[in-house]
């Protein structure tokens, strides 16, 4: 049987995933009124259908989410 080594269909590199990792901590205030952290995790959120970006911050210690746009 013969096999052929020159047509293997892995060549694909490993690439990021995009949708995870991309948060990046940040100083930022917490607006929780019973937290008073000062760092969140910081992410980029495209728009779809909108030519700007959207800021979504993420409360590293109570996990409130916010947004600044
Ligand atoms: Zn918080």
């Amino acid at each position: 049987m013969m096999t052929q080594d020159g047509q293997r269909d892995n060549g694909a590199p490993a690439v990021a995933d995009t949708t995870q990792g991309s948060a990046e901590m940040m100083n930022e205030p917490c607006p929780a009124e019973d937290c008073d952290s000062n760092r969140a995790n910081h992410e980029m959120m495209p728009k779809p259908g909108g030519s700007y970006e959207v800021r979504l911050f993420t409360c590293v210690e109570c996990g409130h989410r916010w947004r600044e746009s």
